[in-house]
């Protein structure tokens, strides 16, 4: 991410060149002409094109000081030392210095992504070095005795902990550094003691699992006695009401819930926007409204974020969602979604073939997020 805005000091491209293969020449009605030089890519012709006069130009290569137009090779009929050239406008096959980027131009803002396009444009202006924004490191624990690591047997009522590799895909997806990944057990001291270590290496710190209120849930009582202060818990989202977070100085602390589609939808939600902030980019989320194509039962009092494919229809964005049952712990319902589909709590369904209403997010003690602006939408985030 670009920590400063990139201003051009020379234009792009540097010089008037050629957009073919062809003669240099001076403007004007059908004419035989002489063939005076060359002017390659990287090699200026010596001459200068003058009256009755042509120089063989390649594309790329600098236009020669007089000529005004270039004829391209498929239209040019060349004889020896002499070539053959139609009428021609002035400027034709000319690509003007500036013509991409105009010396004193910014060209990249403060907060924009180094995609691939950035890199390019950062190195046609000569730029050897940007300044960059730190990535956050964020420590990953995922809690629960029943974890077990991909590879090793599965022993009685164990699972293989997906929101390991979920959320650390997610965590590197947005920029972050992974700073640590690690299991906790289900006891109070163990995930004291890892929050803690966690707590001091990591600009942020993102627990899955264990933090509702079940009597092997230590995560909040264990956040709190290291001193980090929660700012909310509870969300009126589905999946995802047991969210918790809260931070310690400049520390976030994260409590997910550990249903692997919970999971990953308030990482989504929450934790994404929180990373790219950090990294000094704007967190607002892509989003747009959609047709659903299915009905959908509304929560009376939860927000639902389902999972949907998107396809482009007559009329707009229409959504469908992955899978049938979107059980919190149908993490297949994940693969293939294009993005959420927000649906607003309520009675009935949200119906097929109309767009719906956006809907608004509580916390239990603070309002969280709402949408002041009543949209007609199944608002779709992108996953
Ligand atoms: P918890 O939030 O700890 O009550 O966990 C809720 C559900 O998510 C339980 O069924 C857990 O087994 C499951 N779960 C918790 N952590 C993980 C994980 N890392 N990978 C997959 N499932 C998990
Ligand atoms: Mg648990």
């Amino acid at each position: 991410m670009l920590a400063e805005a990139v201003e051009s000091t020379i234009s792009v491209p540097p010089f008037d060149s050629s957009a073919m293969d062809g003669y240099a020449l001076i403007a004007g009605p059908a004419a035989e002409l002489e063939v005076i030089g060359e002017a390659r890519a990287g090699h200026p012709a010596e001459a200068a094109v003058r009256a009755g006069t042509a120089i063989a130009i390649s594309t790329g290569a600098a236009v020669p000081e007089g000529a005004t137009a270039v004829v391209p090779v498929e239209r040019a009929d060349a004889a020896g030392a002499a070539v053959r050239v139609p009428d021609t406008e002035p400027g034709a096959n000319i690509r003007r210095a500036g013509e991409d980027i105009a010396a004193g131009e910014t060209v990249l803002r403060a907060g924009e992504v180094l995609r691939p396009a950035a890199l390019g444009v950062a190195a046609s202006v000569g730029r050897a070095f940007v300044d960059c924004t730190r990535r956050p490191r964020v420590a990953l624990l995922v809690t629960g005795d029943e974890l077990t690591d991909p590879g090793q047997p599965l022993g009685p009522g164990g699972i293989y902990s997906s929101n390991g590799y979920a959320l650390a895909g997610q965590i590197v997806q947005e920029g972050a550094v992974l700073a640590a990944r690690e299991r906790v057990a289900d006891s109070a001291e163990v995930t004291r003691e890892a929050l803690a270590s966690a707590l001091e290496g990591a600009d942020v710190v993102v627990v899955s699992g264990g933090v509702s209120v079940g009597p092997h849930d230590h995560v909040k009582a264990s956040l709190a006695a290291l001193g980090v202060e929660q700012r909310f818990w509870g969300v009126r989202l589905r999946p995802g009401k047991p969210t918790w977070f809260g931070t310690r100085g400049d520390t976030l602390a994260f409590g997910l819930p550990g249903n692997p589609v919970s999971a990953m939808v308030t990482f989504h939600l929450f934790v994404r926007p929180a990373l790219t902030a950090l990294q000094g980019a704007d967190p607002s989320t892509t989003r747009t409204t959609a047709v659903l194509d299915q009905a959908i039962a509304r929560n009376p009092r939860r927000e639902q974020a389902v999972r949907v494919r998107l396809t482009a229809g007559d009329d707009g964005w229409r959504a469908s969602p992955t899978k049938g049952a979107q059980g919190s712990h149908v993490l297949t319902s994940m693969l293939g979604a294009d993005a959420l589909a927000l649906i607003a709590p309520g009675e009935g369904d949200a119906p097929a073939g109309e767009h719906g209403r956006s809907g608004q997010w509580l916390t239990r003690s603070k309002r969280c997020r709402s949408s002041s602006r009543r949209v007609r939408s199944t608002v779709c985030t992108r996953a």
